[in-house]
């Protein structure tokens, strides 16, 4: 698999501040666009992430729904990291 998607952006989408939970939009080089949802507590931590339907998969090219970004989750993780991709996000 030699797909690697590059973050490119992070924007918060709503959040439940009290719960730390969190959903962010996960803008990609290529133009996919991907939701995810945050657990902050006891640290941030990733429980979900789905390809938004705008634009057909880079993977696996469908333009509904499939589980291809889920494989992705952890080189997103890592990005996300490396440059600080959500507290950028939430001071915004
Ligand atoms: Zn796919």
């Amino acid at each position: 698999m030699s797909y690697r998607p590059i973050i490119s952006n992070v924007e918060e989408a709503s959040n439940n501040e009290k719960d730390g939970l969190y959903e962010f939009i996960i803008y990609l080089a290529d133009g996919t666009e991907c939701r995810t949802f945050y657990n902050r507590y006891p640290e941030w931590k990733m429980t979900n992430i789905s390809r938004l339907l705008k634009t057909p998969c880079p993977i696996c090219r469908k333009d509904f729904i499939c589980k291809c970004m889920e494989n992705f989750g952890g080189v997103l993780q890592q990005q996300i990291t490396d440059n600080e991709w959500l507290e950028k996000a939430i001071a915004k």
